[in-house]
């Protein structure tokens, strides 16, 4: 009896991957092909492997998935399987089946022999890697998937190739990144706006506009992504690798179209299940699909109570935890909030010109449910209304654009070893390192009692990246008072009891 085993990768949810190792026995009996979890396989690798010119022995071949409780049957794994059987069979020299049980094996087997690509293969890739895998083979067809560094690629067209294995090569490609136009210019924005809109840019930090219908929230909801520092590799094929979720096949010539940061804009009736992900199998939701982009919630609230509540989790943590029989997975949802509202039903609170016919009731039940599950985790609140700036003499998108751009270059020096990027993802455990509380900060931090935990350490991350954006090594009192400022929906639920 002869055993041998080779390493595969099923999927986990979003871009992580269960390492499997695919064993086979060969023993000597009855000539059958056995392999509890996937019977079809078996006959589909046995035609391959005689198409291929290997001798098959008069003998029982057993084939397994181990773990097999988390291991659920995909062609993918059949090029491991097939590969894990030829060494049991003794069909390889020493040194290839040496070479085989190194490296991780990722391909369906045609009856041809033929090895063929196989589904969302980067996001399998970028699992493995983040598993600490260094040496893939692949389809020669998967070639163009091959953009990750740090893998050693080998590349095979059909299982005779498994007799003498090609040499192996590293990634010559990397994703082009598309940075999307900004418009910002024609629209008439405060000035509050605009530096709202640059700190948040700047340091990733979810915003709420509140304000009357027509004053292009939408629209400057949309243009934050132009503001937003462009992706970097990792993230870019974070980005593509989600993307390859959404099509059933992607063509092979997807991957080299350029990457963007990605903009949800779930409606308002989405479900928790639509917002969060989970299911069986898993599905990812729009927190994922927004991962290292915008999710966009039009008109905050209108929204389904549980499913905003459903976004908290990954707010804090830019990740989803989801079980799934016994195995657990994590779908990554490292999103920019951005939510616009109105400010009271028929819009028109706080209003200039004209009437507001909601009675206090109406708008103090419309503030509590905007309040309700997320506000604490907004870091910035801004009142929008109609700019009578002249906009020659406001903040210019360029000067926006520089701002931002030298305050993520201070950023990335700061996070050089953290697996962050942006102020506004600094863990609550370690906000004292990075800012640290001079006691005239703590002077400002005391007045401003009264504000939940969670909304002071929102406010702390914000001053971070406005002393960023002045160019200050060290956070001050200005700053966290700035910071502070941005804070009007406590002030419009008070102004609407009031007017009672
Ligand atoms: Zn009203």
């Amino acid at each position: 009896m002869k055993y041998a085993s080779t390493l595969t990768a099923i999927p986990a949810g979003g871009v992580d991957v269960i390492l499997v190792r695919a064993e086979a026995v060969v023993r000597r009996g009855i000539p059958r092909w056995e392999m509890a979890a996937n019977k079809t396989a078996m006959e589909r690798i046995r035609a391959a492997l005689v198409q291929c010119g290997y001798a098959i022995p008069f003998a029982t071949v057993i084939a397994h998935l181990s773990p097999s409780q988390s291991a659920r049957p995909g062609s993918h794994l059949d090029l491991s399987i097939a590969a894990s059987i030829l060494c049991a069979l003794d069909a390889l020299s020493a040194h290839s089946q040496q070479k085989l049980t190194e490296q991780l094996m990722l391909g369906e087997i045609a009856l041809s022999g033929e090895v063929l690509p196989v589904r969302n293969c980067l996001a399998l890739l970028l699992g493995a890697r983040r598993r600490g895998v260094e040496r893939v083979i692949l389809s020669e067809r998967q070639r163009s998937d091959a953009v990750l560094s740090g893998i050693e690629y080998t590349f095979i067209k059909t299982l005779s190739c498994l007799r003498n294995l090609p040499p192996s090569e590293t990634s010559r490609h990397s994703l082009t990144i598309q940075k999307p136009e900004l418009s910002l210019n024609h629209l008439n924005l405060s000035t509050d706006l605009k530096r709202a809109l640059c700190i948040s840019a700047a340091g990733w930090h979810s915003m709420l506009l509140i304000g009357p219908p027509g004053t292009g929230k939408s629209t400057v909801a949309r243009q934050l992504a132009a503001l937003l520092p462009p992706l970097n590799q990792d993230e870019a094929l974070e980005v593509r690798a989600i993307e390859g979720f959404e099509t059933s096949q992607t063509p092979a010539s997807a991957i080299q179209e350029p990457v963007a940061r990605p903009i949800r804009i779930p409606h308002h009736s989405a479900t928790p299940v639509a917002m969060s992900g989970g299911g069986n199998p898993i599905r990812l939701g729009e927190a994922s699909r927004a991962h290292n982009g915008i999710l966009i919630l039009d008109e905050l609230a209108e929204f389904n109570r549980a499913a905003l509540q459903a976004l908290r989790e990954p707010m804090s943590q830019a990740a989803i935890h989801v079980s799934r029989n016994a195995a657990s997975a994590v779908l990554p949802a490292n999103f920019l909030l951005l939510a616009t509202s109105n400010a009271c039903p028929c819009g028109n609170h706080g209003h200039t010109e004209l009437k507001c016919n909601c009675n206090p009731l109406q708008i103090q039940n419309y503030f509590n449910r905007i309040y309700g599950p997320l506000s604490d985790r907004i870091a910035l609140e801004v009142l929008v209304t109609r700019s009578l700036e002249n906009q020659e003499n406001g903040i210019s998108a360029e000067f926006m654009l520089n701002a931002i751009k030298r305050a993520t270059e201070v950023q990335q020096t700061r996070f050089a070893k953290e697996t962050f990027r942006f102020n506004g993802q600094i863990p609550t455990a370690r906000l004292l390192e990075f800012i640290p509380q001079s006691s005239e900060m703590k002077n400002v931090l005391d007045s401003l009692r009264g504000r939940t935990q969670r909304k002071l350490h929102g406010i702390l991350r914000a001053a971070r990246t406005i002393a960023d954006l002045d160019g200050a090594e060290d956070v001050r009192a200005v700053h966290l008072l700035e910071a502070a400022s941005f804070f009007c929906l406590e002030l419009l639920r008070v102004n609407g009891r009031e007017s009672a």
